[in-house]
């Protein structure tokens, strides 16, 4: 396995009495749930839902969007992976597809540049770089099933939503824009990112 140390966030919990999952699998405060290291990953199929893959290098852009709660112009962070693939199945099917991909069949991925959108875990210490630039970015539970991370005004610390950045027709970040305003610097990262999320 290329990255064997990658974290992977589990979308179900493991139960109490599943002694050797539970073992091998570790709590995260941050993002409040439990994780395995990429190289347990045929154990726990059945704790997975279906994921997106992003590849490094990872550029951290920022940009300004005007804020829906106070209307001041906040500065804003998004992150960049240059290409993404996503994994479905279920259970065991799922886990080997995850694998398949950090044993190598990610060097085949061609290079796609996308924003990753509506988070909902991030390996922490990847959200440390993030939080140099910006602490206020947080996990925010916007409205049934919408937990995920996103940029807050700086001014009067509303959350900012991801649609207001990268899918609004205006947003700073939104795709149909030809030369967005951002500046952007490549961070230090080249595990991919597995998680539950939406790209732009
Ligand atoms: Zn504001």
């Amino acid at each position: 396995m290329i990255f064997p140390s990658a974290k992977i966030f589990l979308s179900k919990e493991v139960p109490k009495d599943d002694l050797i999952s539970l073992d091998k699998s570790h709590w995260c405060e941050l993002n409040q749930k439990r994780w395995i290291y990429a190289v347990d990953i045929y154990s726990f199929g059945e704790y997975l839902l279906p994921k997106l893959l992003f590849k490094g290098p990872f550029t951290l852009y920022k940009s300004e969007v005007k804020c829906l709660a106070c209307y001041k112009m906040s500065p804003i962070l998004a992150i960049e992976a240059s290409g993404y693939v996503p994994i479905g199945g279920e259970d065991h099917d799922l886990a080997l597809n995850i694998a398949f991909f950090l044993e190598g069949g990610i060097k085949d991925l061609r290079s796609k540049p996308v924003y990753l959108t509506n988070v909902e875990e991030y390996p922490p210490e990847f959200l440390k770089k993030i939080r140099m630039s910006s602490f206020l970015f947080r996990k925010y539970s916007l409205g049934e099933d919408n937990d995920y991370f996103a940029n807050a005004c700086m001014h009067c610390k509303a959350p900012i939503e991801d649609f207001n950045i990268f899918y609004e027709e205006d947003g700073p970040l939104a795709r149909c824009n030809p030369s967005p305003a951002r500046h952007g610097v490549v961070l230090n990262y080249e595990t991919p990112i597995i998680c539950e999320a939406q790209f732009a």
